[in-house]
């Protein structure tokens, strides 16, 4: 199923042609407009009359995360202030947010990407939406709420937590998708499996479309059956209107990007170098559309590829891996580079293991993972709780290279968080 069959399937020749003029357009709007891009392209030396082929993106200056929060707030909008419909903000980790604007129009495209994401999974008007994303300054509510409604469904503004309200809103008027976190979704299965809700009789649960943090296949699969649904993989940022930029069609094998409204780069996150497809690297971005605020060359941090050859749904945008983390992620233990999503993946294969758990770094560089048992992981026998433990030991030294500490808590014991999950606490003293 199509929202925009014509740009769903349009032939890459066709598309590749609408992006460069896209492209073209967007490099000499921001040359007139935008003071900070008219000095990063000249220090770059490089004029909009230089762009004359898809392959000269690589000419342009990348946009980075420090180029935002220099020009905060209003810096680098690309039309006057009384043409901006609606401010967003992103959080990062340190110092001050990242403003982004849209206008009237960009609130409108998001809108359609949205649309475009959620026929492709099979949602129509007829579809309930119940969205479980922190509504405010964040993108991941907001921009969903506003797509959802293009297409008909009846949307819950539900925000996140409050399991007993979600419990009744998902009763009462029996949803049938939700919107919502990796970490929130395993909380609420939890919550429902304390309850004996058993959401395949009592709920009309069919979907979920889940993002804005990282998880892995094996956390899809412990949703999936958890609540008896289908997971598609939502991926969005803040800079680039926020959810909507490359979600996964019904065959749920990665997540093809609007490439008519985003131009993407893979390239090497130390030294920015271009990486061919089917390379892992880090995500690039230059908004095609953007009205109000159009960035070149975003360094998104995001770690993913791009899936080489044809979807079956048969859409000719092409399709990103998995995000596996963010460059700033990366954990050095010991000398050893390591993933959260490393350790996820070792923790949600084990049925022993229950939905929640956190990494914590101490004194010189030990780390110890604590890990929620499963409802049902514990028969009281002491011994099967030992040998757990050295079997989450001995998968995670295979897995990472290290030898953290495993530490068993009882299922519902470690902290969860309304937004987004804190899962590494680092206290080293280094
Ligand atoms: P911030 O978290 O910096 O405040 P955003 O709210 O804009 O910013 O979140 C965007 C980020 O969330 C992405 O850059 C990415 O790191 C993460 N993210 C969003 N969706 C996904 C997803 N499906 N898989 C992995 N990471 C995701
Ligand atoms: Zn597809």
């Amino acid at each position: 199923m199509f929202w925009d069959e014509k740009i769903e399937m349009m032939e890459r020749g066709a598309l590749e042609a609408l992006q460069l003029k896209r492209l073209q357009a967007t490099v000499r709007r921001v040359a007139r407009k935008v003071p900070r891009y008219q000095q990063k392209l000249a220090e770059s030396r490089v004029q909009p009359r230089d762009i004359r082929s898809l392959a000269d993106v690589h000419r342009l200056p990348f946009t980075t995360n420090a180029d935002l929060r220099e020009t905060y707030p209003t810096g680098l909008l690309a039309v006057p202030k009384d043409d901006t419909l609606r401010l967003h903000t992103s959080s990062g980790t340190t110092g001050k947010p990242k403003a982004l604007f849209f206008s009237a129009k960009d609130v409108d495209n998001a809108a359609e990407l949205i649309a475009r994401c959620l026929v492709m999974t099979g949602v129509t008007k007829r579809d309930v939406l119940q969205n479980m994303m922190t509504y405010g300054l964040f993108t991941g509510a907001l921009v969903m709420h506003y797509g959802a409604e293009k297409v008909g469904c009846l949307v819950i503004p539900a925000g996140p937590g409050n399991s007993e309200k979600q419990l009744l809103l998902m009763q009462d008027f029996r949803t049938t998708v939700i919107h919502v976190t990796p970490s929130y979704a395993l909380y609420l299965a939890d919550f429902l499996e304390k309850k004996g809700v058993d959401p395949r009789r009592d709920l009309a649960l069919r979907k979920a479309f889940v993002g804005a943090e990282p998880y892995t296949e094996e956390t899809r699969r412990k949703i999936e059956q958890a609540l008896g649904i289908d997971v598609y993989n939502s991926y969005g940022l803040s800079e680039m209107n926020g959810p909507g930029v490359a979600f996964e069609c019904e065959h749920k094998c990665g997540m093809h990007l609007w490439e008519d409204n985003y131009l993407l780069e893979i390239v090497d996150p130390k030294t920015g170098e271009p990486l061919p497809d089917g390379q892992t690297g880090e995500l690039v971005l230059t908004t095609l559309c953007r009205e109000a605020m159009p960035l070149l060359r975003y360094r998104s941090r995001d770690i993913t590829s791009i899936i080489p050859g044809p979807c079956p749904c048969a859409r000719t945008h092409r399709r990103l891996h998995r995000i596996t983390g963010r460059a700033d992620d990366m954990l050095t233990v010991r000398g050893v580079n390591i993933y959260p999503q490393q350790i996820e993946r070792v923790l949600m294969s084990l049925p022993a293991v229950g939905r929640n758990y956190q990494i914590v770094l101490e004194g010189l560089d030990e780390m110890t993972v604590n890990v929620e048992l499963a409802e049902a992981g514990f028969d009281g026998h002491v011994e099967h709780l030992t040998r757990l433990q050295s079997e989450i030991a001995d998968r995670l030294r295979a897995e990472t290279l290290t030898k953290p500490k495993v530490h068993l808590v009882p299922p519902g014991t470690l902290p969860v968080s309304e937004g987004k999950a804190k899962r590494v606490i680092d206290n080293r003293s280094l």
